[in-house]
């Protein structure tokens, strides 16, 4: 096992990592910036290391200075958190060439996953069920107005190198295809340097279902089921549960063996996640994520599994802590998103926060890294925290959420709290009843 590690992250999941470590017996070093020198994780680590300025290409992704921060404290394996360099696989062969250990998969599987024409061939080859679209990237017009025709309109055009919904633009009909192919073809090139693209048949109405996989890199893997993260504004995860409410019991052993083979096949190494959409029944695989994700402290909850402990172990050589008929599945968890931003108009709302009281109780948690006094930055991303609640059932993990929120006071800042207060309280919800487009719709009507 290591001895010490270092986070390269900041926020919630860098205090989130810290735990695991120290639950390990393991000593933390933090990186972190200038606006960053106040945050929880710095003062909770053992040692820290100030590695730039505030804007992240200069701190949190500036390889030479993680590295330094390495080599003078001695760290021997570097967790990478979620963002950042969590799917940067040059960042993981820098690492093995100085001889520090990446708490993640091997660099050749993050570069598979991270380009998503690639990955689509090789979930296909693994046996794992697609959306039916081009064969790879699409080379001009001519070739997509031919790829649209066959699978039949609407049609998504996808960006090879996507993340976070960019570059990816819809094409209801052939008229709308040419703007669609040129617009997503620009946004991919300034969003990520590649303006290669890929078509893929636009699902109307599907529920995003994803499955949390373990492997050890030498051919084992479990599944530890799904989430169901349906709730989304602008392809941003706000609301996640698990069990889904959409599968039956049937399904649900079903995606995750699916997915276990495929990843014992593949030798993976490491916490990631196989995303589907669901429509009618079938699973559609989108792509895979190589990383942590924000959303796995509910699959925690209903497992039992701390996800990032069994990173850090499988890092170090260990084979996984169990094996799959040992996941044993109870109850029901959710987890709201709570981000400083305006709850109506969702622009981000930095600032101190005056007072803090995150709620408690059975069933309880909150993964933050706020106090009250603490100045968010305007540098970073938005989350302030994660309020994950756990019940024996999900009317009763509803119930829970409700006077958990209630309970919730962060003042000083704008919080999107006042959103789930309302969607806590909306019937579509309680009935579990909301595909991918319901949040955007519900807010389009005002809520
Ligand atoms: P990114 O990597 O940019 O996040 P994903 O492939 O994960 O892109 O897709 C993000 C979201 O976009 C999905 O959760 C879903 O809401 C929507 N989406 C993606 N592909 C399709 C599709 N073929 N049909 C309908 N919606 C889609």
């Amino acid at each position: 096992m290591f001895d010490k590690i270092l986070i390269a992250n900041r926020g919630e999941i860098a205090l989130r990592i810290l735990r695991a470590a120290k639950e390990l017996g393991i000593a933390t070093v933090a990186v972190h910036s200038t606006a960053d020198a106040n945050a929880m994780h710095v003062r909770l680590a053992d040692e820290s290391v100030c590695i730039g300025p505030p804007p992240a290409r200069d701190s949190y992704l500036n390889i030479p200075a993680i590295l330094a921060a390495c080599e003078v404290t001695g760290a021997e394996a570097v967790h990478p958190g979620y963002g950042f360099l969590s799917e940067n696989a040059r960042f993981a062969e820098i690492l093995a060439e100085h001889h520090i250990a990446f708490i993640g998969p091997k660099a050749e599987h993050i570069r598979l996953m991270g380009d998503k024409v690639e990955a689509k061939r090789t979930a296909l080859r693994l046996g794992i069920p697609c959306v039916p679209g081009s064969d790879g990237a699409i080379r001009d017009e001519a070739e997509a107005l031919a790829v649209a025709k066959t699978l039949g309109f609407p049609v998504l055009i996808k960006a090879a190198a996507g993340g976070g919904g960019r570059g990816m633009k819809l094409a209801r009909t052939a008229e709308d295809l040419p703007l669609a192919l040129s617009t997503a073809k620009m946004e991919a090139l300034s969003a990520f340097g590649d303006d290669s693209v890929y078509l893929e048949k636009y699902l109307e109405k599907p529920r995003h279902i994803e499955v949390q996989i373990l492997g050890d890199g030498k051919g084992k893997a479990i599944h530890l089921g799904e989430r169901d993260c349906s709730l989304q504004r602008r392809h941003q995860k706000v609301w996640e549960e698990t069990p889904s409410p959409a599968l039956n019991q049937e399904q649900r052993p079903r995606i995750g063996e699916i997915c276990a083979q495929a990843m014992r096949d593949l030798g993976y190494s490491g916490a990631g996640t196989i995303e589907f959409l669901y429509e009618n029944g079938e699973f559609y695989f989108i792509e895979m994520n190589t990383r942590i994700q924000v959303e796995h402290p509910i699959t925690e909850m209903v497992t039992g599994v701390d996800l990032v402990n069994e990173q850090i172990k499988i890092a170090a050589g260990s084979t996984l802590s169990l094996t799959q008929e040992e996941v044993l599945f109870s109850g029901h968890a959710i987890e709201c998103r709570i981000n400083a931003e305006n709850p109506s108009t969702f622009h981000p709302s930095p600032g101190k926060i005056a007072y803090y009281h995150p709620p408690g109780g059975l069933g309880v948690r909150v993964d933050s890294a706020v106090y009250a006094g603490y100045k968010i930055p305007p540098n970073y991303d938005s989350l302030v925290g994660k309020l994950i609640v756990h019940a024996r059932n999900r009317n009763e993990a509803l119930m829970r959420l409700r006077r958990a929120l209630d309970e919730c006071v962060i003042d000083g800042i704008e919080t999107t709290l006042p959103l789930f207060r309302t969607l806590i309280r909306n019937t579509d919800i309680q009935n579990g009843s909301y595909d991918i487009h319901w949040l955007e719709k519900f807010l389009a009507t005002g809520g």
